[in-house]
């Protein structure tokens, strides 16, 4: 079973692996074809430049300014393609992998200590990665294509070759944003004109046949593709997160169990406690099933990718906010869900909240004489 399963995956990853080299290929000679069709045999034979024997009138106006809005579309459709390719290769969002001789139960915890929360095991660890030999810092998967751990994994996307990340979600979103309008404009623009030109001269070329259909098809694609995409970043789930919705999250909280604290509290949805060093306890506490740890709002769960302005989402520059992100309370925001078991407990931020107070407070009584 575990062999079949291994070769299984094997297989997979040489699928992906050559479906990466063949579909970019398919995808530049489609571009290609586009180009020709679009702006050789409609924009300059049909209309700017016209056979005697057609009986047409040149549209130049028309002509030119259908080729401009082409040639930029294409154009940014390309940088986006480029600029997704580059994160893809350079930086994909890999974790660092882990000395080998390294076991779960004697690695140091310490980029976790500092935090607030993180999702962990039943016994309050971090998730360890056997393959990396290294902790999952929240929400990354091992990748089999890249044999690594990658943050904030979304899926391995055959077209660009590489996997969707935290650091190339957003390049993603643009790639499917100008590759819908792209399609979209060259369908609308070849349907016009294939019926104008079938009505007129009772003419119905086959080249411009296939570009209709390759274009509906890369349209409903690109289009579909964007619509999911986007709708998955409203409500911040992964690919990888969407296919255990159902699951519970075990999460470690800053902070002690109520009954050693003055907060009262149901200690019954406490998996355990887990004291990492003399001043710093956690409490273990689950979700329940289909709760997103890290849906915050719709708004702030698109900017944590996009960008906090609309112009950044646009912006093939300037990389994701949560890539930047050094906030102690949390690899990621925590979203309602948690926030709310954070009050009811007294844990996690509003632990570490009452805690940071108390230590100002104090440390305000010890500079004031009396
Ligand atoms: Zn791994």
């Amino acid at each position: 079973m575990a062999f079949s399963e291994e070769r299984q995956q094997s297989l997979d990853k040489r699928m992906n692996q050559i479906m990466a080299i063949i579909l970019p290929l398919l995808e530049a000679a489609g571009l290609g074809y586009a180009t020709y069709v679009l702006i050789y045999l409609v924009c300059i034979h049909y209309l700017i430049n016209p056979a005697a024997d057609t009986g047409l009138e040149p549209r130049r106006a028309t002509g030119i300014a259908l080729l401009v809005v082409y040639c930029v579309l294409l154009l940014l459709f390309c940088l986006a393609f480029l600029r997704l390719l580059q994160v893809i290769s350079t930086n994909p969002g890999v974790v660092p992998r882990g000395n080998p001789s390294s076991e779960k139960h004697s690695a140091s915890t310490k980029p976790f200590d500092r935090l607030d929360a993180y999702i962990c095991d039943y016994q309050g660890f971090p998730i360890w990665c056997n393959k990396c030999h290294n902790w999952k810092p929240d929400r990354t998967h091992h990748s089999s294509q890249l044999g690594r751990c990658v943050r904030r994994m979304d899926h391995f996307c055959p077209y660009a070759g590489g996997i969707i990340s935290q650091t190339t979600h957003k390049f993603f979103v643009q790639f499917l944003f100008y590759g819908f309008l792209y399609t979209g404009y060259v369908l609308i623009v070849i349907a016009v004109f294939f019926a104008e030109r079938s009505r007129k001269m009772h003419s119905k070329p086959a080249t411009w046949i296939v570009l209709i259909a390759l274009a509906a098809l890369f349209f409903l694609f690109t289009f579909g593709m964007f619509m999911t995409t986007f709708y998955q970043l409203a409500i911040n789930r992964t690919t990888v997160e969407e296919m255990g919705k159902h699951d519970v999250h075990n999460i470690a909280l800053l902070g002690r169990s109520p009954a050693s604290s003055t907060t009262s509290s149901n200690q019954s949805n406490i998996v355990c406690e887990v004291q990492r060093s003399p001043s710093r306890s956690y409490i273990v506490l689950q979700t329940q099933p289909g709760d997103n740890p890290w849906d915050v709002h719709w708004k702030q769960n698109i900017q944590s990718i996009m960008g906090n302005r609309v112009i950044d989402w646009f912006n093939p520059l300037k990389i994701s906010p949560c890539l930047n992100r050094n906030d102690s309370e949390g690899e990621f925001a925590w979203g309602i869900a948690v926030r709310n078991l954070m009050e009811e407990y007294g844990a996690g931020s509003a632990y570490g909240r009452s805690r940071r107070s108390h230590r100002r407070r104090k440390s305000r009584s010890v500079s004031i004489p009396s």
